[in-house]
């Protein structure tokens, strides 16, 4: 049995549920961001997803390299707004 866990206020078998609506693009904004959040917080899912376990994986190396560009693109702002002030 799936070991469910609550992270971001979504159960693993909710995002579980809903993982096939979310790569179809037919969830609206606000749970598409539950689900994300949830992802990259939750290794159960990615070990315990049966066949969305490789999709899990996929959505946190996803959210992962995201994440690294935002905050370079932060910094690089950042820097640019303390030199001009
Ligand atoms: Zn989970």
């Amino acid at each position: 049995m799936l070991p469910d866990r609550e992270v971001a206020g979504l159960k693993c078998s909710e995002v579980l549920e809903h993982l096939s609506s979310y790569f179809d693009g037919e969830l609206e904004r606000e749970r598409r961001a539950k689900i994300e959040a949830h992802v990259s917080g939750c290794d159960v899912c990615a070990r315990f997803g049966g066949r969305f376990a490789d999709a899990v994986k996929a959505l946190q190396r996803t959210l992962e390299a995201r994440t690294e560009v935002d905050a370079g693109v932060l910094e690089r702002l950042r820097r640019r707004l303390g030199a001009e002030l």
